[in-house]
């Protein structure tokens, strides 16, 4: 149990008032009587990001086509711009970030251009925990090269419900040509080791990528130190870009020479882009790998957003995360304990995401019940709500709130006037 935090109900207010982010949470749409725990599955809007799509919006409104003009071509040139921001998110260089896509689109391109499977090396090494659109593009794109997929997609089985990073090592054999795997899992917030599987697949001549959406952020990464072949990342979930916000690619730019392997006109070369020639000239940088128009009303949340995670400073917004979150468990563990929850997410700060995930055999029906209290958690099939406490708007007033409506809930067993039926979507 941790022993930094104590248990009173003035604790919380103390905790808000000594937090250095805690002012961030005003430029936040926030709901009255609502405890909004669902930032790791789409963030909350934020009058920043309010106030640049508004700015798009006006744009068209007023130039028609000469929006792609105006600020020197900044909305023509939207991804470079939003990928400047983006880079400092993730440290490395601008130009090798295109903001573009989505990440499942984003997999298939960095595969459909780095996998080049031959006779004795053409496996991709995946696990059987990672949010599973990440396995079907893997998936279908060994089919697409003819393959078969029992044969060529090799899977790391976790042990319980993590996965060790010793296995994937040891999965790393010499017929495997590419490794695509998560930072953070989407279920149980397990950060993998990824610099010990980084380093180990560069030793052996293995392409890597990594699917970092629910890490950034909340979890600060460093990509230019591991020096990895590609990475994807969404940015509606922690990033708070909007609903179906477009996503990231990173190239690393050792690979900018390769030709795209799905190429479209906004991929060619600026110089000759509007020439329209025939033929496709791929520009040397991360920017090579969009494929068609930006889509400026999915990007434009992103940058008002992206100024203010810039504005808060990454160490700072982990380290709330982590200790929020740790706030958060340290409640389960004094209040819930003996109503049949568990903690589901490793306990150590550097092994775990930004969400607590806790699990219980009547987790539905107790989900459902947060609900109807004004707690927006989310539910996964079979056991785990995730609560996720974010760095930017959450309370540690909300957190203990939350606490104590589950504590209501379990200790008057009111989850049981709910059916049982899993017939929606939570
Ligand atoms: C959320 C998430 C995605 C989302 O993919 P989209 O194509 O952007 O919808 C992909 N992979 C992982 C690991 C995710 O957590």
């Amino acid at each position: 149990m941790d022993k930094q935090f104590q248990d009173g109900s003035n604790y919380p207010i103390f905790l808000d008032n000594n937090d250095s982010l805690g002012h961030f949470r005003q430029r936040f749409y926030l709901k009255k009587n609502s405890i909004y725990m669902c930032g790791n599955s789409l963030g909350l809007a934020s009058k920043d990001a309010e106030e640049s799509i508004l700015n798009v919006l006006d744009m068209w409104k007023e130039e028609g086509i000469k929006i792609w003009n105006v600020e020197e071509n900044k909305y023509h040139l939207y991804s470079i711009h939003l990928a400047i921001l983006m880079a400092e998110m993730v440290g490395v260089d601008g130009d090798e970030i295109a903001v573009t896509a989505c990440t499942t689109v984003n997999i298939h391109q960095a595969v459909s251009t780095l996998y080049k499977p031959t006779n004795d090396r053409y496996k991709i090494l995946v696990d059987d925990i990672n949010f599973p659109t990440d396995r079907y593009a893997i998936e279908s794109q060994v089919k697409l090269r003819g393959y078969e997929i029992e044969d060529a997609v090799k899977i790391v089985k976790c042990k319980g419900k993590f996965i060790d990073e010793d296995d994937v090592i040891e999965a790393m054999t010499p017929d495997v040509a590419l490794i695509l795997l998560p930072t953070v899992y989407y279920r149980s917030a397990q950060i993998l080791d990824m610099k010990k599987i980084s380093e180990a697949a560069k030793k052996r001549n293995i392409i890597i990528g990594w699917d970092l959406s629910h890490a950034v952020g909340s979890v600060d990464v460093n990509l230019k130190e591991l020096d990895i072949d590609f990475a994807v990342w969404c940015t509606y979930k922690y990033l708070n870009g909007g609903p179906g916000s477009t996503a990231s690619l990173y190239i690393n730019r050792k690979h900018f020479h390769q030709v795209p392997g799905l190429a479209g006109w906004h991929g060619n070369k600026a110089e000759t882009q509007f020439k329209l020639l025939q033929k496709f000239e791929h520009r040397h940088d991360a920017t090579g790998w969009q494929i068609g128009t930006p889509h400026l009303l999915s990007m434009a949340g992103l940058e008002g957003s992206l100024k203010l995670f810039l504005e808060a400073g990454l160490k700072n917004i982990r380290k709330k995360s982590l200790h929020i979150t740790a706030y958060l468990m340290f409640l389960v563990d004094t209040k819930l304990s003996g109503y049949g929850f568990t903690i589901g997410n490793p306990r150590d700060d550097e092994r775990r995401g930004g969400h607590v995930c806790l699990e219980h055999d009547e987790s539905y029906r107790i989900s459902l019940a947060l609900k109807a209290r004004g707690v927006v958690p989310d539910f996964r099939d079979p056991n785990v709500i995730r609560l996720s406490p974010t760095a930017l708007y959450t309370s540690y007033e909300e957190v203990y709130r939350l606490v104590d409506i589950l504590l209501d809930i379990v200790r008057n067993e009111s989850y049981k006037e709910i059916s049982d039926a899993r017939n929606m979507v939570v």
